[in-house]
C-alpha cells in the first residue's frame, strides 16, 4: 500500500482552500480559490470537490491513498450527521455534505467547525504547539473561540462548546447576532469596531477611515483600521483599544474558568494592527484575572493555514 495521506478543507467566506497532509500532519501541497458566492447545495459540492482534486494534482497523491478528509465550517454544522445546517453566504442548506461528498470522492469525512479546526492547528503544528491547555480566539467580522483540555479538543455536551465570542461582557449592552446583549462579538469584534468607526468618519473624527471606506462598514477592514491608527487619529485608537480591553475583560475570565497554558489570538486584526492591538488586549487580560498572573498571550503563528491543518489532524485522529 502507498503511502497514506490527509486532505484538510477551509470553506472560507470568501475563499477556500484545500491542503494535502503527510502523516508527519506536513502540508506537501494546497489550492485556493474564491467561494462561489450563493452557489447552492450542488454547485457547493462539486467546487470543493474539484478544489481537492487539484490540490492532489499538485501533491502528485492519488485520492485512493487518502485516509481521512477533514472539511472546516463556517457555520453551524451537526458533526454526528455531517450535515451543514446553515451556510448563507455559499447559500448551503440543510445538507448532508459528509455523506454527498464521501460518495463523490470515496474517502471518507469529517465535518468539523472552523475556529475549533484553526485553534487546533495552532496547537498541532503552531504558536501552542507542546503545549496541553489552549485558548484560542480569532477576532474578525465575528469573534470565534476554541478550547483544547489536556490535550484534546473540547466540544461540550452538543458540540457547540468554545463560543468565546458569545460571553457577555457588558450586560445589557450592543444587541449580538446571536440575539443576546453585550457579548464579546458585539462589543468588540471587528465589525462593532467599524459600527464605532462610521460615528467617527461623519463628525469628522477619522479623516483617514472616510477617505478609505467612507461610513460603509463592510469596507473598514483591518488593514484601513491600520492606517487611520498610523495617521495618529485618536479617537480611532481610543475605539480599538476600548475594543481590546473588553476583549481583555472576556479572556481574562477564561484564564480564570480554564487555566490554560497559553492564549492564542488570530485573524486579521491581530496580523494588521501588531502590538498595538496586543499590548491593551494583555494588560486588560492580567487586570481581569485572578488565577494566572503568567499566563501567556501569543499571536497565532500559521494565518490561513492554521485551518486547514486542524481540520486535516482532526479528521486523521477521528478515523485513522
Ligand atoms: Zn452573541
Amino acid at each position: 500500500m502507498a503511502e497514506k495521506y490527509y486532505v484538510g478543507f477551509d470553506m472560507g467566506g470568501t475563499k477556500m482552500l484545500a491542503a494535502v497532509l503527510d502523516t508527519e500532519y506536513t502540508e506537501c501541497a494546497s489550492e485556493k480559490m474564491r467561494t462561489p458566492v450563493g452557489a447552492g447545495n450542488k454547485e457547493m459540492l462539486k467546487a470543493i470537490a474539484g478544489l481537492v482534486q487539484q490540490a492532489l494534482d499538485t501533491a502528485k497523491v492519488d485520492l485512493k491513498q487518502i485516509a481521512a478528509i477533514g472539511i472546516a465550517v463556517p457555520g453551524p454544522i451537526d458533526r454526528d450527521k455531517g450535515l451543514v445546517i446553515d451556510l448563507p453566504n455559499a447559500g448551503m442548506h440543510d445538507y448532508h455534505l459528509r455523506d454527498e461528498l464521501e460518495s463523490r470522492l470515496g474517502a471518507r469525512v469529517v465535518l468539523e467547525n472552523d475556529v475549533n479546526a484553526g485553534t487546533y492547528g495552532e496547537f498541532t503544528s503552531g504558536a501552542a504547539k507542546g503545549k496541553r491547555n489552549v485558548i484560542g480566539v480569532f477576532p474578525g467580522t465575528g469573534i470565534g473561540g476554541g478550547i483544547i483540555i489536556d490535550g484534546a479538543l473540547y466540544r461540550g455536551h452538543s458540540g457547540r462548546a468554545g463560543e468565546i465570542g458569545h460571553m457577555i461582557v457588558e450586560a445589557g449592552g450592543r444587541r449580538c447576532g446571536c440575539g443576546k446583549y453585550g457579548c464579546l462579538e458585539a462589543v468588540c469584534s471587528r465589525t462593532a469596531i467599524a459600527k464605532d468607526l462610521v460615528h467617527l468618519a461623519l463628525n469628522g473624527q477619522a479623516p483617514t477611515i472616510l477617505d478609505k471606506a467612507g461610513t460603509d462598514i463592510a469596507k473598514m477592514k483591518s488593514g484601513v483600521i491600520k492606517k487611520a491608527m498610523d495617521a495618529g487619529e485618536k479617537a480611532v485608537i481610543e475605539v480599538v483599544e476600548r475594543a481590546a480591553w473588553y476583549l481583555g475583560v472576556g479572556l481574562g475570565s477564561c484564564i480564570d474558568i480554564f487555566d490554560p497554558d497559553l492564549v492564542v489570538i488570530g485573524g486579521g486584526l491581530v496580523e494588521k494592527l501588531g502590538r498595538a492591538y496586543l499590548d491593551p488586549i494583555e494588560r486588560s487580560m492580567r487586570a481581569h484575572t485572578m488565577a494566572a498572573p503568567d499566563t501567556k498571550l501569543v499571536e497565532a503563528k500559521l494565518g490561513d493555514d492554521s485551518v486547514v491543518i486542524g481540520a486535516a489532524v482532526l479528521a486523521a485522529k477521528e478515523l485513522d
